[in-house]
């Protein structure tokens, strides 16, 4: 699934293309993406409509339109976008410039909401929590968010309105460069400890920024092209292989019933 890094590569890479750009036909054909609202309205809705900007929030792109409306696209599991035809396309954008956007989407848990100027900041502060490589995002907001939990680290880590952004990935590496077990009760964590989280979170999401994100299933850039960060990963997706700081071995276990890597060295449970 798509995480901050994925999205912020994605986004980077469509604003140049769209900004500015007339949707000058909109074609949805998969009612589960705009559902409970149909999908010929909401494909009027954007039809001549102008991209203003191309944002990101959390783990969802947000294109402001000159009309005052903006398009909140949750890519889930597999959703992507790209400029060439490709299978399991479930919209379409035909560009002023005569360029085509294809949203492709395998699994069909993506989802494009058409909300109003005033409806846009409620929605989103119901969903998530501080961007975590902005200033809200401070050791304080952590730490009062995961002292009020005492569910395992990890969990309270995927929790949107804790952290927007963060998700299996990255919450494992945040971890394992924090030195903390995701086992730990939330509440448990020192003020020390917390401030260690949030400056962790920070790089783990930095690097894979640079590195255009993770490429594992579906996920591709717009242009085509996969990420790299998958090659620098430390402790995602690694059982049994050595901890890249104490040579221990990788352990796996489930957290939330998600797949969770760790080192049980440098992030011992007690
Ligand atoms: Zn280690």
């Amino acid at each position: 699934m798509p995480e901050l890094p994925e999205v912020e590569t994605i986004r980077a890479q469509l604003a140049p293309r769209l900004e500015g750009r007339a949707l000058a036909r909109v074609e949805i054909l998969d009612p589960r993406l705009t559902r409970p609202y149909d999908l010929f309205e909401v494909a009027e809705e954007l039809e001549g409509d102008v991209v203003v900007a191309v944002e990101r929030r959390g783990k969802y792109l947000l294109l402001r339109m000159a009309s005052g409306l903006a398009l909140l696209v949750h890519l889930r599991m597999t959703g992507s976008f790209g400029f060439a035809p490709v299978t399991h396309e479930r919209a379409v954008a035909l560009l002023d410039d005569g360029s085509r956007l294809a949203y492709r989407d395998v699994r069909r848990f993506g989802t494009w909401l058409v909300l109003d100027g005033a409806e846009l900041e409620p929605y989103l502060a119901t969903k998530n929590g501080p961007e975590p490589l902005g200033r809200r995002f401070t050791p304080a907001w952590l730490e009062s968010q995961l002292s009020r939990r005492k569910a395992p680290l990890k969990a309270v880590l995927l929790d949107q309105r804790v952290v927007a952004g963060l998700g299996n990935i990255y919450a494992d590496e945040a971890l394992w460069r924090a030195r903390l077990s995701p086992l730990r009760p939330a509440n448990a964590l020192s003020r020390d400890e917390a401030v260690r989280l949030t400056r962790a979170i920070r790089a783990a999401l930095r690097t894979g920024i640079q590195r255009q994100g993770s490429t594992l299933t579906d996920y591709r850039t717009p242009e085509g092209a996969s990420g790299s960060m998958q090659e620098e990963f430390r402790v995602y997706g690694r059982d049994g292989q050595p901890c890249p700081r104490c040579r221990a071995a990788i352990a796996k276990t489930r957290v939330g019933g998600r797949g969770t890597w760790y080192c049980p060295r440098c992030q011992p449970s007690d």
